[in-house]
């Protein structure tokens, strides 16, 4: 029946041993019979054999079928329409990116692979054997690689080899055939002068300045932030440690695009002593973990410290300043993160000038005059949209510090985040103001709700009133040259004649 649609079909003849036939017959025997059963089948077929390929060699590995891989050049130089071969298996062995190639080019020359019992017609997808042939490569797939490179890189950690790309301060190399790290002495420098100013209680920001001045390059940005060093000083492979299994891939719901990864429990890690050279000595790693954590707030603890969070921007940059923590400033700093774009400033400094300018218009605001109802609904969806929002926050610093996330994805998701953060504020703004009912609040303003505020509460209510806040430092010491261009949402009856706009200086 087929031999009627294939007529003088340019056809390659692949021959090769099945590991099933391996006890008994010798190997010239059984190609010779499989020859034999390939040409009847030929003639039946109408099939014009071209070419001939005869695989001696036994090897799994594509590259070691140097039949194959010829005749894979044939087939792309369009020599074939149909490769003829005793089964499917005598393709499909090896790894699945080796099956893809052969299934890959001779679907793409228009090629049929023929079977003493069947046609495969890659060119019709609609072909139930076309089908059926790529759920055998898939289901290949899933079993050989899985599992075979699993366990050949849990192997490989076990040994004390390193898989991943090579940290900071290391190069990938070989130990006989086993992948390690060789030190980067140029990098390596900075790798131990990081632990030792981190030893020494300075702070991440500013090694991360510290390495950047040095003219440090790290692989994967262009500077050094607070969060790479966090990451670098975290990593114990700088302590010739491998660490594997720690974390846990799986598919996304519904099979789409993607997999979530997920940490395992610790002891489900897998530690071993690396076959590198360790770049600083355990004690002082230990000691920079403790330092570490002794400066990161305790969990569960993040709450908002910042009255004015999300309201004052760097006049150059527009971006956002950020509070931090500084030994040597009570109450902190507040920084544009952007390195270099204008000098910070004392954070109490800033708050105490705002509290000047604006306490007086709160204490013009009545609390019981409140004309609009509250909606509860919103500020509840609000509220659930803001812990949602934290909780990745910490999520994502979690994932830069366990190096699930390389420094750029992290900056990445962050940014994503930032967005959306200041989104939310601008609804939060929106919300109207709490109706009160209570008795107590008679005689109280705005002002007043202030004193009594927690700093999250208080900023809440600061973006009912102000816009946003813009922050400019003139060259110069003293407070006297920071600027703040306070833009106001609305004014109160009172002041409704005054420009919704304040200029401070502070002094
Ligand atoms: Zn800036």
């Amino acid at each position: 029946m087929p031999g009627k649609e294939v007529d003088e079909m340019k056809t390659a003849l692949y021959l090769r041993k099945s590991r099933a036939e391996e006890l008994g017959e010798s190997t010239e025997d059984a190609l010779r019979r499989h020859r034999e059963t390939l040409e009847e089948t030929a003639r039946s077929m109408g099939l014009l054999i071209c070419g001939v390929y005869e695989e001696v060699a036994s090897g799994e590995d594509l590259y070691a079928r140097p039949e194959m891989l010829r005749l894979l050049r044939d087939v792309r130089e369009g020599r074939y329409e149909a490769v003829l071969c005793m089964d499917v298996d005598r393709l499909g062995r090896g790894s699945m990116s080796q099956q893809g190639v052969i299934l890959e080019a001779f679907q793409h020359a228009g090629v049929k692979i023929i079977t003493p019992q069947k046609t495969y017609d890659l060119d019709n997808e609609m072909d139930e054997d076309y089908t059926e042939l790529q759920t055998f490569f898939a289901r290949k797939e899933l079993k050989l690689i899985k599992k075979r490179l699993r366990r050949g890189q849990e192997r490989t950690a076990a040994e004390g080899g390193y898989l991943a790309s090579a940290p900071f301060g290391y190069e990938k190399t070989r130990a006989g055939r086993l992948p390690t790290l060789r030190v980067n002495e140029e990098e390596a420098r900075f790798v131990r002068a990081a632990f030792d100013r981190c030893a020494a209680g300075e702070s991440c920001t500013a090694i991360a300045c510290f390495l950047n001045a040095c003219g440090a390059q790290p692989r994967r940005s262009a500077a050094f932030t607070r969060g790479s060093v966090l990451a670098l000083l975290r990593n114990p492979v700088y302590t010739g440690a491998i660490v594997w299994n720690r974390r846990r891939y799986r598919r996304a719901n519904g099979g789409g695009r993607g997999c979530s990864k997920t940490e395992n429990p610790r002891p489900l890690w897998l530690t071993a002593d690396g076959c590198h050279e360790a770049l600083v000595p355990p004690e002082l790693f230990h000691r920079v973990q403790e330092q570490l954590s002794s400066r990161a707030r305790p969990a569960g603890s993040h709450t908002l410290r910042n009255p004015f969070a999300g309201l004052i921007r760097c006049a150059n940059c527009g971006g956002l300043l950020q509070l931090r923590a500084r030994s040597n400033v009570q109450g902190g700093y507040l920084v544009c993160e952007r390195k270099g774009c204008c000098p910070s400033a004392g954070f109490r400094d800033i708050v105490s000038a705002l509290h000047h300018a604006l306490l007086p218009i709160l204490a013009l605001i009545p609390l019981e005059q409140s004309p609009v109802p509250e909606h509860a609904e919103n500020t509840a969806l609000l509220r659930r949209a803001e812990k949602n929002l934290l909780r990745q926050e910490e999520r994502l610093r979690e994932l830069l510090e366990t190096g699930v996330y390389s420094v750029a994805v992290y900056e990445e998701r962050s940014r994503i985040l930032n967005v959306r953060r200041e989104k939310l504020a601008e609804e939060t703004a929106r919300l109207p103001q709490k109706a009160p009912t209570d008795d107590v609040l008679q005689g109280k303003t705005a002002a007043d709700a202030v004193a009594a505020a927690s700093p999250a509460e208080e900023n809440r209510i600061w973006r009912l009133l102000v816009a946003e806040i813009l922050y400019r430092r003139e060259p110069g010491k003293g407070l006297g040259h920071i600027l703040l261009d306070v833009h106001l949402r609305f004014l109160p009856p009172k002041l409704a004649q005054e420009d919704g706009c304040r200029s401070l200086q502070l002094s």
